[in-house]
């Protein structure tokens, strides 16, 4: 003999006719109700999301997000690029300020971990940034990000490509077995 189930919604116990209806006669109008809501709901976040894909802002900022996430990772153990603190919840700070040259917004060589400091406080602490950004990678290419290139608006194409580029040295990074893994 069926067993008796116990309805989702009136908690009354109830003979199950299907197994895609887990309410009793009663409630099944409700029920269906219930689920259409739920798919519009769904068909309302596809929508947002393939609007997001081509908001342009949204993609600037998720950029720099995976950017940043990733300079801070790759600058762990370091100290401050600017004071040399080690004592610190690290930001990632630009060399050349994303206002005047945002050609250099997402190049990892304009970006190291810096204390909210020398980041928030001392407008980036940029006299002694330099120096040790020349330490770290070389007058040439120091050189390289204070001289104006010009380059193309990044396209929404550009920014989800420069946000997979990213997502895909931290994924290396944080799981470096299961890179090698995929890799040999
Ligand atoms: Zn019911
Ligand atoms: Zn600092």
């Amino acid at each position: 003999m069926q067993k008796l189930k116990t309805c989702r919604l009136c908690k009354s116990k109830f003979r199950q006719f299907s197994s895609m209806v887990p309410v009793c006669l009663d409630c099944a109008p409700a029920y269906a109700l219930e689920k259409a809501k739920k798919k519009r709901k769904a068909k309302q976040v596809e929508k947002k999301r393939a609007t997001k894909l081509n908001d342009r802002a949204y993609l600037v900022k998720r950029a720099q997000f995976y950017c940043n996430k990733w300079v801070r990772l790759r600058d762990e153990g370091k100290s401050c690029v600017s004071c040399g603190t080690t004592d610190a919840k690290f930001h990632a700070g630009h060399y050349r300020p994303t206002s005047s040259s945002p050609e250099h917004r997402f190049n990892e060589y304009n970006l190291a971990a810096q204390c909210p400091q020398c980041n928030l406080f001392k407008s980036g602490n940029l006299t002694e940034y330099r120096k040790e950004l020349i330490n770290r990678i070389g007058l040439q290419h120091v050189e390289h990000l204070e001289s104006k290139t010009p380059t193309q608006k990044l396209d929404c194409a550009d920014l989800l490509e420069i946000i997979e580029y990213y997502k895909g040295k931290i994924k290396a990074k944080e799981n470096p077995l299961d890179h090698k893994g995929k890799a040999g």
